[in-house]
């Protein structure tokens, strides 16, 4: 094998060619990116680089001597516009065509706007890659009132981005709590409180939000037929797209994401998938995460090596509001939940553990506690049967149930 072609220079992009040099892989790279930058992480463009206390460098996976190293053929700004399986052929919009001996589709997921007509709005914004997150910046040195439109992770980071810096922010969320598909009623509940505490307005069950522009640009937000004051800015974070034309194209297994093995290969054995664009191999679902994006990319490009290695990873992600710090462990069930437990250390510090009905934590939500976080990953990978009264007790020293 001699040629390898990565569509997508993200997280799970960047961390696939580093791994391919890593193992010894001496052959080819080429990475087709529609952006014009190199391998980079988004989560702080909703937080330290929106806010402007982080610089754009810091969004860099790896260090310029580090992508050197790597000897990449770039071919950026292009967009792959085909695939043909039989000619093991990529097609670009620049009318280039790149032959493969292995490919990876690591396109990732974009900012989904509900209603079409909404983009068309000159302050209305969504936040997806660098170049949202400057035009969003420069906007939010001088508008006063926002209006963030989706109450999910992106949505929460960027109304809590803004209103620490005295920016007014109502949220509406279409559904009847935030974060719904993510996580349970009290952990939404919690979230609710917390925007609340910090002074934004959370607008639940807005289903019916009704957009206009006003000659200035402002917009006038209608929910529910009544009216509030005008926007100076609008964010929309409701929910990301898949990017996965290509495999649709090719007629690749595709759900709501492409399908793959546990070592990330697609219906056809030479085309792989990984990161936000790919189905997690056990849970039958594409999980957007970080950590998803790097480790399912580490172990899929192992596996195009020849060194098959199964990627089984349980989900974790985190996301940073005001100053709570949350991480989440595993995936809510709530079927297969048979007990929820509380713990409260203090006001700052919080907990929320799911139980099946062996005892065993399925999954877990936990505010400004990493180091629980860490041992609880512990509890899931050897199925720990678990005391819900030593959860709750806060007199109990968890770690020790190493
Ligand atoms: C604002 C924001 C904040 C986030 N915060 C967190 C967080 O706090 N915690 C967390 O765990 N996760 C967070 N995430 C999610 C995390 O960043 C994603 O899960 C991760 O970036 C996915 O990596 P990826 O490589 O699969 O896709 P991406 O990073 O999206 O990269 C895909 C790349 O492929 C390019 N591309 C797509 N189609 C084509 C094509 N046909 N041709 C060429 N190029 C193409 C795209 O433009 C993009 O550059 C956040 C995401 C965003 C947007």
């Amino acid at each position: 094998m001699n040629k390898i072609v990565i569509v997508g220079a993200g997280q799970a992009a960047g961390w696939a060619v580093h791994t391919l040099r890593n193992q010894g892989y001496a052959g080819e790279i080429h990475v087709v990116s529609n952006e014009d930058h190199v391998f980079y992480e988004r989560p702080p463009l909703s937080k330290q680089v929106l806010s402007e206390e982080a610089t754009l460098e810091s969004l860099n996976l790896f260090s310029i001597d580090q992508v050197d190293d790597f000897c990449v053929i770039w071919h950026k700004p292009d967009h792959a516009v085909k695939l043909d399986k039989a000619q093991k052929t990529v097609h670009l919009e620049s009318g280039k065509q790149l032959v493969y001996d292995k490919l990876l589709i690591a396109t990732g997921s974009r900012a989904r706007i509900p209603v079409s007509a909404w983009s068309s709005m000159e302050h209305v914004y969504t936040l997806r890659n660098i170049q949202d997150c400057q035009q969003l910046a420069q906007h939010l040195k001088t508008a006063q009132r926002i209006a963030v439109i989706g109450g999910g992770w992106i949505g929460l980071e960027i109304a809590a981005t803004a209103r620490k810096q005295g920016k007014d922010v109502d949220i509406f969320e279409y559904g009847s709590r935030l974060c719904a598909r993510s996580v349970s009623p009290e952990v939404s509940d919690f979230l609710k409180e917390l925007h609340e505490k910090a002074g934004t307005h959370v607008h639940l069950d807005a289903t019916k939000l009704h957009l206009i522009e006003a000659s200035n640009k402002q917009v006038e937000v209608f929910n529910a037929d009544s009216s509030l004051p005008l926007f100076d800015c609008v964010v929309v974070g409701a929910g990301a797209e898949i990017a996965k034309e290509l495999a649709d194209l090719a007629q690749l297994e595709v759900k709501d994401g492409i399908v793959v093995n546990e070592f990330g290969q697609t219906s056809d054995l030479d085309i792989y998938a990984a990161g936000d664009v790919a189905i997690h191999p056990t849970l039958g679902y594409c999980i957007q995460s970080w950590a998803n994006a790097q480790n399912q990319a580490i172990a899929t490009a192992k596996s195009m090596l020849g060194d098959l290695t199964a990627y089984q990873d349980i989900p974790w992600l985190w996301s940073d509001q005001y100053q709570a710090n949350i991480q989440i462990l595993g995936t809510y069930q709530p079927e297969q939940t048979k007990q929820v437990v509380i713990r409260k250390t203090d006001e700052n510090q919080i907990s929320f553990f799911y139980l099946n009905e062996q005892h065993q934590l399925i999954n877990m939500i936990a505010v400004n506690d990493a180091k629980l976080v860490k041992l609880a990953k512990r509890w899931i990978a050897n199925s720990k049967q678990l005391d819900p009264a030593q959860l709750q007790d806060i007199n109990f020293n968890l770690m020790k149930l190493k």
